[in-house]
């Protein structure tokens, strides 16, 4: 007999023999029964273990293999309403593969504890459910990627160009020579534009962030894409379809993953095309008359982005954004004050989760604002020889990843968003 997952035993009618492996979730013993719930990847079973009904030997493995053990159960399907999944297992043939220790992780245990152990919390549940959930979340967004016409490209992440500013580069030597850990594929994707016009990249990103936030990583995972022919607003609009594909296939394809972690279907079907767009000036207003006091020129930080969209059941854009608040990259608009750009802004007070522009085509303002910002021009050279040769209006953007597994998944901080989560003085395991 073949070993099943236990989402297909579940399935099962009574009486059908079934062959399950997993690990042992949850056990109690009562005289000659031993109840242990067994899980596996796709889900948890109860297994029932009746003293006579196994060999002597199987029993008494039942009886002592603590918690995490790993195990092979034969037996028959039962009906019954009060176990999880309506079915629990009558066990024939009950075989540890692996007796555990002691397991560390009990109920009520602090996070700095959890975090130490996160190789071992990987098994819990909750877990489980948000590692599925991304994996099926990136390839919704390689589905809508490809059915774009766009090219999957792979960017180097050893640059010398510290893109989005000195501040929070992790700088290593290179055989003698400076150079940073990436915190964007932005510009080797506009490079990559010349030749396949659309392009997309998954990369790590790193931020040597020194402020502790419920939404800041030091390594996340980047997702940037890069268009040409494209300006601001076309932009926004492939932003905003690309996120509803992704909300619109989690609702279809991921019911027990969001349920579990208390997303709703329809909240994440209600995610559609068009998104409020708002100014950057409109956007300050908001914020004064909710008290806060900020100045023409100052970036939205965690608490004002948290005001702007915690009523909102969509995302929202904040566009054109003073000069002196973004990078050098971005095209000054007919203003001349501002720029040509978006962030992306997750509902229920989410905040951003995508930073978008056009691209600005004058080689003298980019250089005028990267000498402010006290960058060495020369490492830009290569950069502005994609001006020099055949330039185009364009445009991009990039999603954290984890950002959009914070928001969908309704995570209470994006460490969860994934598996070893580095974080201002962690990096380990
Ligand atoms: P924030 O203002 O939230 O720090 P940012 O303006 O630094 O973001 P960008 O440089 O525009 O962000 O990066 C593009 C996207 O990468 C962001 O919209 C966000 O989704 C993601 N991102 C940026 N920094 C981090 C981080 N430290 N951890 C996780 N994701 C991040
Ligand atoms: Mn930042």
């Amino acid at each position: 007999m073949e070993f099943e997952k236990i989402e297909n035993a579940l399935k099962k009618g009574e009486g059908e023999e079934v062959r399950i492996r997993g690990w042992i979730y949850r056990k109690r013993r009562t005289g000659k029964l031993i109840f242990a719930v067994i899980r596996d990847s796709s889900g948890i079973i109860q297994t029932v273990v009746e003293k006579g009904k196994v060999s002597e030997e199987e029993f008494n493995d039942a009886k002592k293999a603590l918690i995490e053990s790993s195990v092979e159960v034969e037996g028959i399907i039962h009906e019954d309403e009060r176990a999880p999944g309506g079915r629990e297992l009558h066990v024939t043939k009950f075989r540890v593969v692996s007796f555990a220790e002691d397991f560390p992780i009990t109920e009520h245990q602090s996070v700095e504890f959890l975090l130490d152990n996160r190789h071992l919390w990987l098994r819990s549940r909750k877990l489980t459910e948000v590692m599925k959930l991304k994996s099926e979340i990136l390839r919704f967004i390689r589905e809508w990627f490809h059915e774009n016409d766009f090219y999957e490209v792979t960017p180097s992440v050893i640059t010398m160009n510290a893109a989005e500013g000195g501040a929070t580069v992790f700088s290593f030597d290179y055989f003698g020579q400076p150079a940073y850990l990436s915190q964007t594929a932005q510009m080797y994707l506009e490079a990559m534009i010349f030749s396949l016009e659309r392009v997309w990249s998954l990369t790590p990103s790193f931020r040597a962030e020194k402020s502790r936030t419920r939404r800041h990583l030091i390594e996340y995972w980047h997702l940037e894409a890069e268009e040409a022919w494209v300006d601001n607003k076309k932009n926004m609009d492939l932003q905003e379809e690309m996120i509803s594909h992704v909300c619109r296939r989690v609702a279809e394809e991921c019911k027990p993953q969001i349920e579990f972690l208390g997303r709703k279907a329809e909240e994440l079907k209600a995610i559609e095309p068009p998104f409020p767009r708002i100014k950057y000036e409109r956007a300050l207003e908001i914020l004064r008359e909710k008290g806060f006091e900020i100045e023409w020129g100052d970036d939205f930080g965690v608490p004002h982005e948290r005001a702007l969209v915690e009523e909102e059941e969509k995302p929202i854009f904040v566009t054109n954004f003073p000069v002196e608040a973004k990078a050098f990259y971005m095209k000054i608009a007919p203003d001349g004050k501002t720029v040509e750009c978006a962030d992306m802004l997750a509902p229920e007070g989410y905040g951003e989760i995508i930073g978008g522009s056009e691209r600005e085509e004058s080689i003298e303002s980019m250089i005028e604002r990267l000498k402010k910002d006290g960058a060495n021009i020369e490492n830009y050279e290569w950069y502005f020889d994609l001006r020099r040769y055949g330039s185009v209006p364009h445009s991009g953007f990039g999603l954290g990843v984890e950002r959009l597994v914070y928001w969908i998944a309704k995570l209470d901080h994006i460490r969860d968003a994934t598996p070893f989560p580095r974080l201002l003085r962690r990096a380990y395991p």
